[in-house]
C-alpha cells in the first residue's frame, strides 16, 4: 500500500512527491531532520523532539517554516493519514531549491522544502534484539565538526553501519582520541562501578532527546548518572553498555570489537531503564 507523504504543504501518495533537483538538500545536504517515534498511534516524546529541530535549524541559519503547535498537527494528521500504530515518523526540511546551483545560500524569496513521511514498524517496542542486545565494533569518528546539528548529512554513520555489517555486529561506536563519541545513530552508554555513564553534550555528539529523557529517569530512579567522556578500554571493561535513540529507545549492548561484557546478555540497568522509559513516555505519549 502507498503511503501518503508530506510535501511542502500538501499531502499526496508517494508515487507523487516531487523534489527539486536543484533542492540543497540533494546537492549540498543543506538540510536537517528529526525522527519521533509512535507508539500506539501516539507521538513519543514530540515536544522534545520539536524543539531540537528549531535548534538545529536556528544554527543553521534556517527559518523555521512551522510553530511548533503546527508541526504537531501535521505529525499527528500524517500519522492517521497512514494508519500508523507503531513506527516513526521523519521529517526533513532543507534550505529549498533556488532553481541552480550555487555555494552561497539563497535569499529569503527561496522558501525551504518541507517533506515528512512514516515508516510503520508493527511492535517496535518489542523488538526481539532488546532481549539479546547488540554486539558493537569501534570504528574511527571519521564525520565533521557539528554534530550537534541534526543534520541530513548522513553519509559517514551510513558506511559505519556498512562496517558494522560487514564485522557481522549490529552497529558501531565511534572513536575520537581513545573516546566514545557516540553511535552511529545513538547515543553511547556505560554502566561502571555502579554508575552509569555517558558523554557530556557537545559540538561532538547529537543531543539526544532520548538520551536527556533516560538521564532524567534514571536520576528520578535514584540512578546515579555521570557525564563523562569514556574510551573505548573503558568500555570493553564495562559492566553493561547501551544506546539509546528515539527509534531503538534503550537496547542493551552486549559486546564491543568481539569483547562480551559480562555475561553477553542485556545487563540489569539497561533492562530497567528500557522498561522505565518505555513505561514513561507511553504515558506521556500525544
Ligand atoms: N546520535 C546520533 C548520531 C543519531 O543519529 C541519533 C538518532 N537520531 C542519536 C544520537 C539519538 O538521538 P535521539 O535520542 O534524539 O533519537
Amino acid at each position: 500500500m502507498s503511503r501518503i507523504v508530506y510535501v511542502d504543504g500538501a499531502f499526496v501518495p508517494e508515487e507523487e512527491a516531487r523534489v527539486s533537483v536543484f533542492d540543497r538538500g540533494f546537492l549540498f545536504a543543506d538540510g536537517v531532520y528529526e525522527v519521533t517515534s509512535v507508539l500506539g498511534g501516539r507521538l513519543i516524546d514530540f515536544p522534545g523532539h520539536v524543539r531540537r529541530l528549531g535548534r538545529s535549524l536556528a544554527e543553521l541559519a534556517l527559518a523555521n517554516p512551522h510553530s511548533e503547535a503546527e508541526w504537531l498537527a501535521l505529525h499527528r494528521d500524517l500519522v492517521a493519514r497512514n494508519a500508523v500504530t507503531d513506527g516513526l515518523v521523519y521529517l526533513q526540511v532543507t534550505r529549498g531549491s533556488a532553481g541552480d546551483r550555487d555555494f552561497a545560500y539563497p535569499g529569503p524569496a527561496t522558501p525551504p522544502t518541507v517533506v515528512m513521511f512514516t515508516q510503520s514498524k508493527p511492535g517496535l517496542a518489542d523488538a526481539p534484539a532488546a532481549r539479546t542486545g547488540w554486539t558493537v565494533i569501534a570504528i574511527p569518528d571519521l564525520r565533521w565538526g557539528r554534530r550537534d546539528i541534526k543534520t541530513v548529512q548522513l553519509l559517514y554513520p551510513a558506511m559505519g553501519k556498512m562496517m558494522a555489517k560487514a564485522a557481522g555486529a549490529d552497529d558501531a561506536w565511534l572513536v575520537e582520541d581513545g573516546l566514545i563519541t557516540e553511535g552511529t545513530s545513538n547515543n553511547a552508554w556505560i554502566v561502571s562501578r555502579g554508575r552509569i555513564v555517558t558523554r557530556p553534550l557537545g559540538t561532538e555528539i547529537l543531543h539526544g532527546i532520548t538520551r536527556a529523557a533516560v538521564m532524567r529517569l534514571a536520576r528520578e530512579s535514584q540512578l546515579e548518572v555521570e557525564e563523562r567522556p569514556f574510551t573505548l578500554d573503558e568500555a570493553k571493561t564495562a559492566d553493561e553498555a547501551f544506546v539509546t535513540s528515539a527509534s531503538a529507545f534503550v537496547m542493551p549492548v552486549v559486546e564491543i570489537d568481539g569483547v562480551r561484557l559480562g555475561d553477553g546478555t542485556p545487563g540489569p540497568l539497561a533492562r530497567r531503564l528500557r522498561e522505565i522509559y518505555l513505561d514513561e513516555m507511553r504515558r506521556a505519549a500525544m
